[in-house]
């Protein structure tokens, strides 16, 4: 018998949805923690950053945007491959959905797997899952950057390096100096790292932190609306991304199984921690994630439902 609910089966209380203007074109769509969507209106189209998990959920981000435009979304932009994130694509009717290659090449080669896992990760997050029609293929595939000009708005699509996925792409109005991040950044918001790249995370924060944003819209909390506020978010996923894997590390190069070491980064992250949502659910994906790092895997392996299922029998019965 597990002692917790698995994953996140047993967080059914909906959440409160912002919809918040950062800069003259920019705007996020937040909900207490749950997956966000960046909005950028541009002189006569819309771009939609991350789609929501279905294409049902995708009306209520498209309800917000007609509250302030009526121009058309042309443009999906995916962070990642998450079917949290990408799987509503096809509800805004857009002309492009834009990945990076290492984005498409993750969806190739592990979308059909991590659809089934997320979907019985987070029942709540997939609202009306039978209006979703398959994976979302990306129309446009581009690598390390690519300029598009909404009218005269400059918008940058850049994969500054790897952290969250392999394929992390984040969107950059570099004179509003407003920063998309997706899952590379969060707010309040335990990050998931079932299938990061650890030791490179820190290093894509200082290059995310470069570019100097005012304004951040993170991959779950809060939008961050000041210098002060990105600082923190950056700050605050930087500290849990590096604490973790170094108490990981610890125990591996003490001869710790994975459970041991689970059990001890449990205890010592969740003061610091625990009160981020979803602190629970991802933390025995995060170590176990790290522990494989930390020894033989170099890239992450293939969530399966049954693998889910297996790792958190290990780790929480
Ligand atoms: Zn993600």
């Amino acid at each position: 018998m597990s002692s917790k609910a698995f994953a996140s089966k047993g967080d059914l209380a909906e959440k409160k949805v912002s919809f918040d203007r950062l800069s003259e074109h920019a705007y996020a769509y937040t909900a207490e923690g749950d997956p966000n969507t960046g909005v950028v209106i541009g002189d006569n189209s819309v771009m939609v950053i991350d789609a929501q998990a279905t294409p049902v959920m995708a009306q209520d981000v498209i309800r917000h945007i007609r509250t302030v435009t009526d121009k058309p979304v042309e443009h999906v932009v995916l962070t990642h491959y998450h079917a949290v994130r990408v799987l509503g694509a096809s509800g805004y009717g857009a002309r492009e959905v834009i990945a990076s290659r290492d984005t498409y090449d993750l969806i190739a080669e592990r979308g059909e797997a991590d659809m089934k896992s997320e979907i019985e990760r987070f029942p709540r997050l997939f609202r009306a899952v039978e209006s979703i029609p398959g994976l979302t293929w990306p129309t446009v595939v581009f690598e390390k950057r690519l300029t598009l000009w909404l009218g005269k708005l400059q918008v940058e699509v850049m994969q500054l390096g790897r952290g969250h996925t392999k394929g992390d792409t984040i969107v950059w109005l570099p004179k509003e100096r407003v920063l998309f991040s997706g899952d590379l950044v969060e707010y309040g918001a335990t990050p998931y790292t079932g299938d990061a790249y650890l030791s490179d995370w820190p290093a894509t924060l200082d290059a995310l932190e470069a570019l100097n944003p005012a304004a951040l819209v993170p991959g779950r909390g809060a939008a961050l609306a000041t210098p002060e506020q990105v600082r923190e978010g950056l700050n605050g996923t930087r500290a849990f991304v590096q604490e973790m894997f170094e108490h990981v590390k610890r125990g591996v190069e003490a001869g710790q199984d994975l459970r041991t070491i689970y059990r001890g980064a449990y205890d010592a992250l969740q003061p610091k921690f625990g009160h981020w949502v979803i602190f629970d659910h991802c933390l025995p994906f995060d170590v176990t994630r790290a522990y494989d790092e930390a020894t033989n895997h170099r890239d992450p392996r293939i969530w399966t439902a049954e693998r889910d299922q297996a790792m958190w029998e290990t780790l929480e019965r």
